[in-house]
């Protein structure tokens, strides 16, 4: 080992879903939308003053902070914006785990939280979820330094309802509990009207998924002031412009494309119960989503052979080599068109691997 060697910080980093430059590929490997942003976001896009470029960006994203609290009917000061979620949650574990007790969240879910949690040296545990891929409360019960929850959580797009929240928050009264809403907007009831209630509640969000942005970066928590003001703090110590002014531009625009917004989840909503339905006939077996993608398994075709197999005909999808879940894909939902497409390779596919069907 070289003399520095031993000084080098030593990290597990966290593996992104591939991003193939190709022009013929059905992508359905990372959860983003397959509609464009709205059109105020390319109206706000084409208008911009490239001027405006020469000054440091608003400190704390003002004018986009401003414009969340507006539409959530919260006040500024319950709001930190960041460089998409993955920063905001990074910032959360920076600045509220610092206890010798572990954070807990579940074994699976998001796995970017145990990357963090490495890199911060922040000690955690992760309560398994049961068969049915659900988390219980009462594993939240113990003496820790934190909790974390993605509701729906990723990747098994499993919603759990607002009273399993209460009952995380009420046994968790003297630690920070952030629940990543990544994929709220797909139809689960979120955790924002409990607020009022619960100063150390950090609900974080994502403009990546729902609103089409994954390539402008724009992530937000929402909390009690005292939770806000302590994120800014650390935010500052580390680095004070992190919101570039075109994504606070665009991320303004997107808030104010609303009726488009919700056209365009509604699709997504539709094509996912088609997708889900056509899946279910081909004898795949998932949880119900209440997210922007499905979690299947099949009890006859193998799930890395089938990755493997879409994978060649540019079909990317995710599988994760993990225990418990290496016999999952997770499939974003696309347009109509690709899931017909996804849908017609896997039924020839199906037909040729599943002996039961000759
Ligand atoms: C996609 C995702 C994120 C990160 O999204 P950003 O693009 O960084 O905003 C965070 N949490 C979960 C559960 C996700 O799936």
């Amino acid at each position: 080992m070289s003399p520095w060697g031993k000084n080098v910080r030593d990290v597990k980093p966290y593996t992104p879903g591939e991003q193939p430059q190709a022009a013929n590929v059905i992508k359905l490997n990372t959860n983003e939308n397959p509609y464009p942003p709205a059109p105020s976001v390319r109206k706000a896009m084409l208008d911009f003053e490239y001027d405006r470029l020469r000054l440091y960006p608003a400190t704390s994203a003002e004018p986009l902070v401003s414009a969340l609290a507006d539409y959530h009917q919260l006040n500024e000061d319950q709001i930190f914006v960041g460089v998409g979620s993955d920063d905001v949650l990074a910032m959360s574990f920076l600045t509220f785990f610092n206890s010798d007790k572990p954070v807990l969240f579940p074994d699976i879910t998001y796995s970017f939280y145990e990357v963090w949690a490495g890199l911060f040296r922040i000690p955690f545990e992760c309560p398994p979820v049961d068969a049915q891929l659900h988390i219980h409360w009462e594993d939240y019960e113990k003496e820790n330094g934190g909790v974390v929850i993605a509701n729906p959580n990723a990747p098994t797009s499993v919603c759990e309802n607002l009273d399993f929240i209460c009952d995380i928050l009420e046994t968790n009264r003297n630690v920070v509990v952030i629940v990543d809403e990544a994929y709220i907007d797909f139809g689960g009831r979120s955790a924002l009207e409990l607020l009022p209630r619960y100063e150390n509640l950090l609900v974080v969000r994502t403009f990546s998924k729902s609103r089409s942005m994954a390539g402008a970066r724009i992530g937000f928590a929402a909390g009690s002031p005292a939770l806000i003001r302590a994120l800014n703090a650390v935010k500052n110590s580390f680095n004070s412009y992190t919101m570039n002014t075109p994504s606070v531009v665009m991320g303004i625009a997107s808030i104010q494309g609303d009726v488009y917004f919700r056209q365009t989840v509604d699709r997504i909503k539709a094509t996912r119960l088609m997708t889900e339905q056509a899946l279910r006939d081909m004898n795949f077996e998932m949880p119900e989503s209440k997210a922007n993608f499905l979690f299947v398994t099949h009890p006859v075709i193998d799930a890395k052979a089938l990755f493997m197999a879409l994978r060649n005909e540019n079909i990317y999808v995710r599988y994760f080599e993990r225990p418990r879940i290496d016999n999952y894909l997770r499939i974003t939902i696309g347009t109509d068109g690709e899931m017909d497409i996804l849908l017609s390779f896997l039924r020839s596919y199906i037909s040729k691997n599943d002996g039961r069907f000759h």
